[in-house]
């Protein structure tokens, strides 16, 4: 399957804001966004006034890469959050927040959800005890997400757990380092997820 294999940061400058995609780096002076403040390219410097499709699209494709998403998959979730009671934008970042290799990111055992997105596909990850290797995997109340046992002496997991304290938790998560293991206390609320998206933008540019 066809994945951005560009750098990262252009992604970050393109929006004009930080998608902490390289996980630590992000928050050290080192970040692109920091460094540069103006969009990538030989034109990134130049302002324009974006029209209202192009805004609802730039929000669209923040959502799209903070997550990892490819178009098709993301569409999908918006189809499958119109088709749930509630609000539509909302339903679309509970789905979205709720991929396992998200979780396992929030849970502090990864440094970014590219990180945690390879931890899955590669077998390191348990859910409810059994190996799941599928990043895209919806998690729901009460399901237990480990590490497997044969893998916690991995040496980028050992590094995340030993920062584990110094990230911040959502609400709707719990955490066990010493056991390599978390758990989700409920789906997340709008409120609990925190991204700078305006979703209301999205579903404006999908349901034209
Ligand atoms: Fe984005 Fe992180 Fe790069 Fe900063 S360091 S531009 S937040 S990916």
């Amino acid at each position: 399957m066809a994945r951005y294999r560009e750098a990262l940061c252009r992604l970050c400058r393109r929006e004009g804001e930080k998608l902490f995609l390289k996980g630590d780096r992000c928050y050290t002076e080192k970040c692109g966004v920091e460094r540069r403040k103006y969009g990538p390219g030989q034109h990134g410097q130049r302002r324009k006034k974006l029209s209202d499709y192009a805004l609802q699209l730039r929000e669209k494709q923040k959502a799209k890469e903070t997550y990892g998403v490819l178009e098709g998959q993301f569409k999908r979730y918006y189809f499958a959050a119109d088709k749930k009671k509630g609000v539509t934008g909302s339903n679309l970042l509970q789905l979205l927040e709720s991929r396992l290799d998200n979780v396992f990111y929030r849970l502090g055992f990864a440094s970014n959800r590219r990180q945690a997105r390879q931890m899955v596909l590669h077998g390191h990850v348990t859910l409810n005890g059994r190996r799941v290797n599928i990043p895209s995997c919806l998690v729901s109340a009460d399901d237990e997400i480990s590490i497997k046992e044969a893998s916690r002496k991995n040496v980028q997991i050992e590094e995340n757990i030993s920062k584990i304290e110094h990230r911040g938790l959502p609400a709707w998560l719990e955490v066990d380092a010493e056991n390599f293991k978390g758990k989700v206390l409920h789906p997340p609320t709008r409120e609990e997820i925190e991204l700078p998206v305006q979703e209301q933008l999205i579903i404006e540019l999908y349901s034209k």
